[in-house]
């Protein structure tokens, strides 16, 4: 066939438009994407680009990172991705997305998928392999948080979770409880907050979670000094106080109980050198295990490792009250434990922090131990002899110094 030469060259140039439709808006992103989590699917092409940015996606994800109390410092654009997908290249940090995925896909199924993605930033995640299913589930109990926040709805959610799986270990049902929990805690937050007066009745029956009380025992036990809180009048200016030092020592983590007249701060599990108390400066820092509503996900978790030496685990709580208090005869159970850590309050509810810290006051630091032996790996509470007193623990953690002690 012969092709008059003015048609073939119009036929060339609506094939290569077909082909590269929008070469001029794209470039090669030279990113290492091994460490990373891409929503659904799992897969990711060799060669990414990125196109130009959307700012209407840009300005969602400035609002769920504000809603899930983060910061949005990781650098987003929109590239050939499947859905949506959060990178780790050494330091940096990304958030790509599909601008196909987001046309294409509901309100519940952009903003869920978005918020999970941030939800790893948020984190500090680092998506190896044997951290994988714990991020997955904290990358969905973010999302739940802020997906509550967003006001959308716990039905919308089951639909987009059953529609769109993850691609990673986690089921459906853990996917689940993991999102509902996020939820349930941004609306208790809510509740209160929503509560005209710091004396409204209706505050009793949203009051934090209770820590147990007398708290259980086998704890090493120290009673901060009484001149590191010295000038602090309220409840919430003793939290502040608190929280600058773990903070400082990387105890981000943190969940809050009320105590009789006062509260609970408890830190997250953390593996610690047995040699001399003091703190792990790598990865297994945080052995930390999914929030789950029994102590299966620790023993799951832990057993799952191959721990190639004895690990010694602790966490703190730190108390004040100004009520006495013994041990209970109650050891820490399993699910005690675990509910410690996920169901207490992200912070210090305010009519709590408003209340005055007078005389009679205390602040009281516990410590409990546990031990991962190397023959089963199963991690038992150390009890009755704990390996180090509370003052060592507080002094090797950094966190003696941070109070001023
Ligand atoms: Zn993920």
């Amino acid at each position: 066939m012969i092709i008059n030469p003015s048609y073939r060259s119009l036929l060339i140039f609506l094939l290569s438009a077909a082909a590269f439709p929008s070469l001029h808006a794209q470039e090669l992103l030279e990113i290492n994407t091994v460490q990373r989590c891409i929503y659904s699917g799992g897969l990711m092409d060799e060669e990414l680009y990125r196109f130009s940015d959307s700012d209407r996606v840009g300005a969602w994800i400035k609002e769920l990172a504000e809603l899930g109390e983060a910061a949005a410092d990781f650098e987003w654009m929109q590239a050939n991705v499947e859905n949506v997908s959060a990178v780790l290249d050494g330091e940096k940090r990304y958030l790509l997305y599909s601008l196909d995925f987001i046309e294409k896909s509901n309100r519940t199924e952009v903003l869920g998928a978005l918020a999970h993605e941030i939800g790893h930033h948020a984190n500090a995640h680092t998506f190896s392999a044997e951290r994988r299913k714990t991020e997955e589930l904290e990358a969905d109990q973010f999302m739940g948080y802020v997906l509550s926040k967003k006001g959308v709805s716990k039905q919308d959610i089951e639909s987009f979770l059953k529609k769109i799986p993850s691609s990673y270990e986690p089921t459906y049902a853990e996917r689940r409880a993991a999102v509902f929990e996020g939820f349930d805690k941004a609306e208790r937050a809510l509740q209160i907050r929503s509560l005209p007066f710091d004396d409204d009745p209706r505050l009793e029956g949203l009051t934090l979670p209770g820590f147990p009380w007398p708290p259980p025992s086998c704890n090493a036990r120290f009673e901060v000094p009484e001149s590191t809180f010295s000038g602090c009048k309220t409840l919430g200016e003793v939290e502040r106080k608190l929280r600058t030092a773990l903070d400082a020592k990387g105890y981000a983590q943190r969940s809050y109980f009320s105590a009789p007249n006062g509260f609970a701060l408890v830190t997250q599990l953390e593996q610690y050198n047995a040699a001399d108390g003091s703190v792990r400066n790598d990865r297994t820092r945080w052995l930390d295990y999914p929030a789950k509503d029994n102590f299966a996900g620790l023993l799951d978790y832990l057993t799952s490792f191959v721990m190639p030496q004895k690990g010694y685990f602790r966490l703190f709580v730190f108390i004040v009250t100004n009520q006495a208090f013994g041990g209970s005869a109650q050891r820490v159970s399993k699910d005690q434990a675990t509910a410690w850590l996920s169901q207490g309050f992200n912070k210090l509810p305010r009519p709590l922090a408003a209340a005055p810290f007078s005389t009679g006051y205390d602040v009281t630091a516990l410590v409990y131990e546990f031990e991962v032996p190397e023959s089963n790996r199963k991690p038992v509470q150390k009890c009755p002899s704990p390996l180090f007193d509370a003052l060592t623990h507080l002094r090797k953690s950094g966190l003696a110094k941070g109070l001023g002690f």
